[in-house]
């Protein structure tokens, strides 16, 4: 939620005293405000701070990591199966560990892009699609692997 606004009859004039700004309900121009009320549709006015934060890469490199995470459940799942069912060829471990093993991986990867969010937000645009290209640069590398693994090296 939004903090509150600021509600400083001085500060908003000051701040629409050569400003261009709509009314957040009417869109009546509020250019040489004088008071705290829109003249047009009579809705109060504040002030409030606010920044383009982009959620974009972001959003963009936690489902990098947890969309793929699906598939590798269930690939580690599968896997654990087959395992069970043939009472465990070294193959079938290696491939289930590796499994496993790369779902706790990209579990941390989903844990750190939350917990250390704002970190990622503070990148410069650049920095945060870095971000986003190495999360799901990982989790598609791990599917790849799989892929080749089963398929030529099995
Ligand atoms: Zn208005």
């Amino acid at each position: 939620m939004p903090p509150p606004a600021i509600r400083d009859a001085a500060l908003l004039a000051a701040c629409l005293a050569d400003r261009d700004v709509p009314c957040p309900i009417c869109t009546y121009n509020l250019r040489g405000l004088d008071g705290m009320t829109c003249p047009e549709c009579g809705f109060a006015l504040g002030i409030r701070i606010g920044s383009d934060l982009r959620l974009g890469p972001w959003l963009f490199g936690v489902l990098g990591l947890c969309v793929p995470l699906g598939f590798i459940v269930a690939a580690g799942i599968f896997a654990g199966g087959k395992v069970y069912a043939n009472s465990g060829s070294a193959k079938d471990w290696a491939i289930a560990v590796y499994l496993w093993g790369s779902t706790l991986a990209v579990g941390i990867a989903i844990f750190a892009m939350i917990r250390f969010r704002r970190w990622v937000w503070r990148r410069s645009a650049r920095g945060q699609w870095l971000v986003a290209a190495c999360c799901t640069a990982m989790t598609v590398l791990i599917i790849a692997w799989f892929f080749i693994w089963v398929t030529f090296l099995y």
